[in-house]
Order: C-alpha cells, then sequence, then structure tokens
C-alpha cells in the first residue's frame, strides 16, 4: 500500500485525555481512533493487526475442533432473565426500545449459545462440540482508563464447548488450555496459567492466561524458576517464599493483564435453561459445558505495551500490519526514485505486504513515522545507496546495505 493513500495521518503529540501507553501510541500512529472513553474505532493500520491476531485465534481454535458462528449481538432480556444474569450482573448494558421492551447488549453469550447449540444438539451422538465466535462484547465497565486493554466494546473470541460426561470435558479442557499457550507464544507473548476459583459458578479450577505488563490490572504471583503463577488475592503464598509446585523456584509480585482464560461451566446452563440431551442410556442429561474466551482487542493492547520504545511501537512479525516499510527518500524522478518504485513492485509480485512511504515529506518525517508505526523491516532507497537497499530492523540499530536478492533471504 502507498503512504500517500493512507487516509490516517501521525501525530506529534500523545493525546492529553489518554493514560495509558497502548492508546496514546495506537493513537498516534493512526492504528485506533477514540470515540469515547472505552469505546474506540480500527482504522486501517489497526484493522489489519487485529484482523492477524484474529487470524491466529481462528487458526488454534479451528485446530481443535471449533467451528465458526456469528451470534446476534442484541438480545431478548428473556434470556437473561433466565439465567439470572439481567440483575445480577453489573456489567450488562440494557437497551429500552421504544415498544416498551428491553434488550441486553452481549457481554458474554452463554445465553444465547446454550438454547442455539441443543437445538441442534439432540442425543449424545451429537456431541461432544465447540462452537466459537470472534465478535464485538459491551460491558459497562467503570474504569475505562487503560486504553484497548478495557473497552466498554471490545473484541472476543468466545467459544463453549458442550460434552456428555465430565471426564470428556476435562480431555478437551486441557486441550485448549494447551493451545492457548500454543496461541499466545504465536503472537510474541508469554503468558502464564493462573489457577483460580471458577467464580460464580462452579468450585472446579480455572484458568486465567495473564501476561506480565505494568498496564496491567491484576496483581499475580509468580515463580521465576517454572510456570506458577496464581492471582495475589487468592494466594495462600507471600511473595519471596519458596514455590509450592517445582520447591526451587522464589514467588515474585507483578502487573499482569488477563488476555484469556478458559472455565467449567458445568451443567449450569443446560440446566437454568431446562435444555437436555438424550443420552447412551436413552435417559434426559444437562450436557457439561466449557467457555474459552480470548481478549483479542486487549492483546493488541498488550503487544503494545511489551514492544515499544521512546519512539513508538515494535510490532512483533507475526501481528504488523505490514512486513516490510520501504522509504523513498530522493526525487520521484531520479535514477534513486525509480530504483524505490522498482523495488516496490518487486516486493509486491513477491507477495510481501509492504508500506511504501512515497510521499513527498521530509527524510526527517519519513523516519520518526517509520519509527512510531513500527513494521519489522525499514527499506530505504536514495541517493545514497546506489543499486543497494538499506536494511533495518525496527528492534535494532544495525543497518546493513543489500541487493534485493540478498533482501529477499531475510524477509
Ligand atoms: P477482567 O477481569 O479483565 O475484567 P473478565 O474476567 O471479565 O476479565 P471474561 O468475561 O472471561 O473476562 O472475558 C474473556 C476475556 O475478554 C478476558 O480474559 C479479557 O482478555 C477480555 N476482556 C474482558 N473484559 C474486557 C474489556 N472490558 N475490554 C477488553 N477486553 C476484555
Ligand atoms: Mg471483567
Amino acid at each position: 500500500m502507498k503512504q500517500s493513500e493512507l487516509f490516517t495521518k501521525t501525530l506529534r503529540e500523545a493525546p492529553k485525555d489518554e493514560e495509558a501507553v497502548n492508546a496514546q501510541l495506537l493513537i498516534r500512529a493512526g492504528f485506533i481512533n477514540k470515540t469515547m472513553a472505552g469505546s474506540y474505532s480500527f482504522l486501517p493500520l489497526g484493522l489489519r493487526v487485529l484482523n492477524k491476531i484474529e487470524n491466529a485465534v481462528r487458526n488454534e481454535m479451528n485446530a481443535i475442533g471449533g467451528q465458526e458462528i456469528l451470534m446476534s449481538m442484541l438480545h431478548p432480556k428473556a434470556l437473561w432473565e433466565t439465567t439470572g444474569g439481567w440483575n445480577n450482573i453489573d456489567v450488562l448494558f440494557k437497551v429500552p426500545s421504544r415498544t416498551e421492551k428491553e434488550y441486553a447488549l452481549a457481554q458474554s453469550a452463554e445465553e444465547a449459545v446454550t438454547p442455539l447449540v441443543l437445538k441442534h444438539a439432540t442425543t449424545y451422538k451429537d456431541l461432544p462440540l465447540a462452537v466459537y465466535q470472534i465478535h464485538w462484547k459491551f460491558r459497562d465497565e467503570l474504569r475505562a482508563k487503560s486504553g484497548i486493554l478495557r473497552g466498554r466494546e471490545f473484541l472476543m473470541k468466545d467459544m463453549y464447548s458442550f460434552h456428555e460426561t465430565q471426564a470428556d470435558f476435562d480431555k478437551f479442557y486441557a486441550k485448549a488450555k494447551k493451545s492457548y499457550l500454543k496461541l499466545y507464544k504465536s503472537l510474541g507473548l508469554t503468558a502464564k496459567a493462573t489457577e483460580a476459583s471458577g467464580g460464580a459458578f462452579s468450585q472446579k479450577i480455572s484458568y486465567e492466561f495473564m501476561v506480565l505488563t505494568d498496564a496491567g490490572e491484576d496483581d499475580i504471583f509468580y515463580c521465576d524458576k517454572c510456570e506458577f503463577c496464581v492471582n495475589s488475592e487468592i494466594s495462600k503464598q507471600n511473595i519471596g517464599e519458596k514455590c509450592q509446585k517445582c520447591g526451587k523456584g522464589v514467588l515474585h509480585r507483578a502487573k499482569a493483564s488477563e488476555v484469556g482464560n478458559v472455565f467449567d461451566l458445568s451443567d449450569k446452563y443446560g440446566k437454568d435453561f431446562k435444555l437436555t440431551f438424550l443420552d447412551k442410556n436413552n435417559e434426559r442429561k444437562h450436557p457439561i459445558m466449557g467457555c474459552y474466551g480470548v481478549g483479542v482487542t486487549r492483546l493488541m493492547g498488550v503487544i503494545v505495551e511489551k514492544y515499544h520504545d521512546e519512539k513508538g511501537i515494535i510490532w512483533p512479525e507475526s501481528v504488523s500490519p505490514f512486513k516490510a516499510h520501504l522509504l523513498r527518500l530522493a526525487d520521484p524522478k531520479s535514477k534513486a526514485g525509480k530504483l524505490a518504485d522498482k523495488i516496490y513492485a518487486y516486493l509486491l509480485a513477491d507477495n510481501i505486504e509492504v508500506l511504501y512511504d512515497e510521499r513527498t515529506v521530509s527524510a526527517g518525517q519519513k523516519f520518526a513515522d517509520a519509527d512510531l508505526i513500527g513494521i519489522p523491516w525499514r527499506l530505504v532507497v536514495s541517493e545514497k545507496t546506489g543499486a543497494k537497499i538499506e536494511v533495518k530492523a525496527r528492534n535494532s540499530k544495525k543497518v546493513n546495505l543489500m541487493s534485493y536478492g540478498s533482501l529477499r533471504q531475510i524477509l
């Protein structure tokens, strides 16, 4: 894409009404736009990142057998009264209609998915099954100061699994947990799985996936030697103590952001909706259900919190809006200018995602924008680079002069 055609512009100054680094940088670089606190629009660069994260999530969910769907976001009040959510969930947005009916905006989708799936899955032969969606959620959050880490509307992947037995659920649960860790790794993040009690629904273990970052709102204890990690609120142990899991490491305290979780819902929703399936013995049973969330927009924010410096964002390649940022620092009609155009055409032909800065602005501005936007590879063609290309990784100070052939070895 040619940068001159990108309708967004970069800002020199951070917006005054944003405290969070993720929002400051994403707004300055033109990835997102704030509509109001907790509510953001995703612009061309931002949407490219979001789509990449979405696709990474989609691949993992498909790999463990999830079927993708898209459920309505506007729900009848009755669904939420059936589960008690209408009165008990404080973040639920309630929408009055001119017909005097009331609706709920999905803050999660157990209420929608349970009747939907059990309309189709009527016997044990239809189970197990897992459906998921990547869709917007609405929550009346009081604190919306963390940029896209905590939105009043945000993109979430929510998967729901349905099982005949607890044992079958446990098997799938373990698989989902593993696939989550793989997902975060593919996005350049190390997530620790905290064990937490299953909240309102059950006494079963649930896992929250935490990425250490000072921007996070969770407070955790983690072991410096093994994977052990626990929310400080529920921990029986304290900092400085030996880890109870491996016995070798010591517990540290850190701020973290929850980028996903997996819950055992047991048979709560089947019971609430009085919905059953026929089991092997021809008896009616409520399914054992699990739910599995990933904060897609939050992940984008966490990545920015982890990967930036004083000049801007440093995207991991797997989620960067483009792989290469080509800068033409020469008159378009000069030899170097024409070479830059040619390199752009080669990269496109080779299917390399490239943002081409062919604007008529100063070299200084092009460099500053490239650092702010944070694409992993910066390629410069100027009078000084001759027949070659000056190549610099965003996360390194080293510059190398390369032929197009050598460049293709690393891109
Ligand atoms: P938190 O404790 O951070 O409020 P939660 O326990 O409410 O999270 P879930 O309801 O299980 O989280 O949602 C699944 C995932 O969606 C979370 O793990 C998180 O990554 C993301 N998420 C939750 N609330 C928000 C929000 N307001 N803005 C952005 N992402 C969110
Ligand atoms: Mg919450």
